[in-house]
């Protein structure tokens, strides 16, 4: 798949075009039966029937008791909504039920509606998690037409929580600075990342993150782009830099690896649907 911009990149809203329109919180619900977003835990279960997609139009009699439903838009014209069903729930041949992380790994679904289920994983995990106040345990009510909450108890509002993540592609030459991270598949190499701290830029939390991973001082950092990851709800913010001195040193505590590789001869990369990917192919592979 060929991503021109970042901004076309899965996860990123205008990758679904025109299907989706948003439904505020509070507004009106149009009451046809529409698209279900089904989440069993932190799994989704998609209709396996007629190639891949979401459970549409009534729901099937498999499902029993319903957890909570939520609106958050229509997809081609038609209500979307979140379904969350219970662990015990059976779910007969036909369905496939994964995690979204492995649905995108496996690319089970286009991109349009990968970007449709993310937004649905990033919307429910945040439901979930914002039922009492953090402050002091009080039940929340909605404030209208936001996804935001109100503390019942003491009025504080909390909106939902959105992290800034860095991630930078560091030139020297014809050679890229690429790291490893033990949890990845074998082999696999991406470039160094990492998320902001208190009373950090941007351009600030790349040039730590760079030299606390590698050992290696970075400049004329220049922001290439941006994407939604919602894994649970990064903001990832993409940046090339080049080479400011330094000898590697690997961060032992987070890394297997790090090491300059010839932009010719690079070891496997996550694909081009991540920004990391998109920004080897786009800035990394040519001179
Ligand atoms: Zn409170």
């Amino acid at each position: 798949m060929d991503y021109p911009e970042a901004t076309n990149l899965p996860f990123n809203t205008c990758t679904m075009g025109d299907g989706f329109s948003v439904i505020r919180p509070g507004d009106p619900d149009p009451g046809e039966p529409g698209c279900w977003i089904v989440f069993q835990g932190e799994t989704l279960v998609l209709d396996a029937a007629r190639g891949v997609s979401f459970i549409e139009g009534e729901l099937p009699d498999w499902i029993g008791k319903r957890g909570s439903v939520i609106l958050i838009g229509t997809w081609k014209g038609k209500p979307v909504r979140i379904l969350e069903i219970s662990a015990d729930n059976e779910i007969p041949p036909g369905y496939i039920v994964e995690p979204l992380l492995r649905i995108y790994f496996n690319e089970r679904l286009p991109d349009d509606l990968l970007t449709l289920a993310g937004r649905a994983q990033q919307i429910l995990a945040w439901e979930r998690k914002s039922s009492v106040c953090s402050s002091c345990g009080s039940g929340m009510e909605r404030i209208q037409g936001t996804w935001g909450k109100r503390c019942t108890g003491c009025k504080y509002e909390h909106f939902p929580h959105i992290h800034p993540c860095t991630l930078v592609l560091v030139r020297r030459g014809d050679e890229l600075l690429l790291i490893r991270k033990p949890e990845w598949p074998k082999g696999y190499y991406s470039i160094p990342s990492g998320f902001c701290d208190f009373g950090e830029s941007l351009e600030e939390c790349a040039r730590r993150e760079v030299e606390e991973e590698t050992g290696v001082r970075i400049r004329n950092l220049l922001y290439v782009g941006s994407q939604s990851w919602p894994f649970p709800g990064q903001l990832m913010i993409g940046f090339t830099a080049e080479y400011a001195g330094g000898e590697i040193v690997v961060d032992r505590e987070e890394l297997e690896d790090a090491a300059w590789f010839r932009r010719d001869s690079l070891p496997p990369t996550f694909s081009a649907g991540s920004i990391a990917g998109w920004m080897l192919d786009r800035f990394g592979k040519q001179p």
